[in-house]
């Protein structure tokens, strides 16, 4: 098993922190690590799923068959591992969840939809955040402030 963390970097303005939350699909590209297959296809793991296992003799939040060395891999979203990015973390990378890994790594990641950002000083809360294009821009009427999120970036780090 392979602890696999999941790192984001952005810049934030009047926003206080972003996060995901127990019921975000996390889009991901997968490289077996048996045969180094690596698949063009986007897979999403949410920690609210779970399939049967037959190797990791439990469920698993993501499951897959490598096509070229048929070996199952499976991946789990470790419970408790979610952190939010908050306005004090800016310019530098900070882990916001970790992954189990059996298998397989995690080799890119697709931040789409359904994050949630807190207003720095209303503290209103904006649901479903997209950050598809890797920046986001509303409106908190409560203060009368544009609010944003820019210049996404993730990476992966193993952890020991
Ligand atoms: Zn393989």
């Amino acid at each position: 098993m392979v602890k696999i963390a999941l790192q984001i970097k952005a810049t934030l303005e009047n926003i206080v922190s972003v996060r995901t939350h127990t019921d975000y699909n996390y889009f991901l590209k997968i490289k077996c690590t048996n045969c180094s297959e690596e698949s063009d296809k986007w897979h999403d793991v949410n920690e609210k799923e779970t399939f049967p296992s037959k190797t990791a003799k439990s469920d698993v939040n993501f499951l897959v068959k490598c096509k070229l060395c048929s070996r199952e891999n499976s991946l789990d979203i470790i419970p408790k591992s979610t952190g939010e990015y908050t306005s004090d973390d800016q310019g530098k990378f900070k882990t916001i969840v970790v992954f189990d890994c059996r298998g397989i790594e995690p080799t890119a990641f697709s931040p789409r939809d359904g994050w949630i950002a807190v207003a720095e000083e209303s503290g209103k809360v904006f649901e479903d955040v997209d950050l598809t294009e890797k920046e986001w821009v509303d409106y908190d009427d409560k203060t009368n402030q544009s609010v944003g999120i820019y210049e996404l970036e993730s990476q992966f780090v193993k952890q020991k």
